[in-house]
């Protein structure tokens, strides 16, 4: 927006606050004008709103990572009636309605004044009040308890969110026991704020850190589903390293991953290593498992419910993760062709394992020649063979007259390695091939596939 855009004046909050400092005016000067428009026809029904949590925190700190939340006094019947086809009750019974905007999408949430946690998990019973400074005090940490009055430009920081975050530090709101007992997931959620990116390491506020040891088995309760979404967060996180490395020391790792008891300092130093800025969340969750074998592995990521295509890559890495190629061109080729846009990060990150003596999949040191794999590997010319077959079943049928069947199935992928293994482009060149190979003897399940490792 520009400064010209006007912020009505809506109810004001019954809380002391102080101007909003720099780094904030600038945001509230280009907030985008839906949002405007959203607080100010809330404004215009006598209500009051405010940006709150965890994007204030993000202006505050000069990132703006686009999600913008706000809460207001309207009851969540009155913000539907207000805005009608642009509302969604995406969590009516919490109060929180999601406004569809230009683009992107605000969740706006009535103050609510809630009480008791008695399953460690959800609040019993959730009642509209009309008061920010409770709804504030029933946030998670100070830097996600502050409030912004955007018309007034007023910051409200009842718990000194701001000092925190200038101090690097993460403190609970209110007494870090009872909150922590009030809901485990927060015990996830501060290991994740410690991490601030192109920022050094946060610390934990003592009494917190006692808090989040003492209290963990209070994260048996919580949803898996709920626990991934901050764990998923940590693992991709700049400070991944240090943060799992805590979540070890402290024990809090076996709530997400109940077999890591254990994660060697050296493997946990490969994750702060620079791959090209090509780590995906697979990779890290192959590594930090590296040591597990395949079937721990798939017992473990079964667990945390993942999305299958994120549960099936991770294990297809973990697995391959243990065979390191051969030092041979056509070897190369057909591991080329198996990882297809995955190999080259692949080598790189089974070169890490190997220098660092990582021992993979239980069994011990990845064996081979890393050093000549990686010489072989730079020097390997680009593909020219297209990734499908050269020929079909039927040209096989004609030329050898295998009948249709397993050996007709693997004779055809016999020929398809081969035509990745010499980089064949004429169907000639695959006929001589045939004429050379020993089809017609031995057990066809024992011939060559196309497949690595
Ligand atoms: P991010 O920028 O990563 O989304 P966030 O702080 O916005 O971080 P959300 O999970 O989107 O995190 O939560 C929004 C806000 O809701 C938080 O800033 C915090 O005020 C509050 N909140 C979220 N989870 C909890 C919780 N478990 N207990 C108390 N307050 C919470
Ligand atoms: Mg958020």
């Amino acid at each position: 927006m520009t400064i010209t855009q006007q912020l009505d004046f809506g109810r004001e909050a019954a809380l002391a606050g102080t101007p909003c400092p720099e780094p904030l005016i600038r945001w509230i000067e280009k907030l985008p004008a839906d949002l405007v428009d959203i607080h100010n026809r809330i404004a215009e029904s006598g209500h009051g709103s405010w940006v709150v949590g965890g994007c204030v925190r993000d202006a505050l700190l000069g990132v703006s990572n686009g999600d913008i939340d706000m809460c207001s006094t309207c009851t969540p019947e009155e913000v539907m009636g207000l805005f009608g086809e642009q509302a969604i009750p995406t969590g009516i019974e919490f109060g929180t309605v999601t406004i569809k905007g230009v683009d992107q999408h605000y969740e706006l949430t009535t103050l609510r004044s809630e009480s008791m946690y008695r399953d460690g998990r959800r609040p019993d019973q959730v009642t509209w009040g009309t008061s920010l400074e409770e709804d504030l005090s029933r946030r998670d940490f100070t830097f996600n308890a502050m409030a912004v009055d955007l018309a007034r430009r007023v910051l409200y920081d009842p718990f000194n969110g701001a000092k925190d975050m200038e101090e690097h530090l993460v403190r609970a709101v209110g007494d870090p026991m009872q909150r922590c007992d009030e809901d485990g997931l927060r015990i996830f959620r501060a290991y994740r704020f410690l991490d601030r990116g192109q920022l050094s390491l946060w610390s934990l506020e003592p009494a917190l850190h006692r808090a989040m040891q003492s209290k963990q088995p209070i994260l048996a309760k919580v949803a898996i589903e709920r626990k991934w979404t901050e764990f998923r967060k940590i693992m991709n996180g700049r400070h991944a390293p240090e943060v799992l490395s805590l979540m070890v020391d402290d024990g809090t790792i076996q709530h997400i991953m109940p077999s890591l008891r254990f994660v060697t300092p050296e493997l946990l130093a490969l994750f702060g290593k620079n791959v090209n800025d090509s780590w995906l969340l697979k990779h890290r969750l192959g590594f930090l498992l590296v040591e597990f074998d395949t079937l721990e592995v798939k017992r473990t990521l079964g667990n945390l419910k993942l999305p299958k295509f994120l549960l099936n890559d991770t294990i297809r890495f973990h697995r391959n993760l243990g065979t390191i190629p051969d030092a041979h061109t056509s070897s190369l080729r057909v591991f080329r062709y198996c990882l297809g846009e995955d190999a080259p990060i692949h080598l790189r990150l089974q070169g890490l394992l190997s220098d660092a003596s990582v021992t993979v999949h239980g069994r011990g040191l990845l064996e081979g020649n890393m050093v000549e794999v990686m010489r072989k590997w730079s020097s390997l010319s680009p593909q020219q063979t297209p990734n499908e077959s050269l020929v079909d079943g039927h040209w096989i049928m004609m030329r050898a007259g295998v009948e249709q069947g397993v050996r007709l199935g693997r004779l055809k992928n016999w020929l398809h390695r081969i035509q990745i293994e010499h980089d064949i482009t004429e169907v000639n060149e695959i006929e001589q091939h045939l004429s050379r190979l020993s089809w017609r003897h031995g057990e066809p399940l024992e011939w060559p596939q196309l497949q690595f490792p």
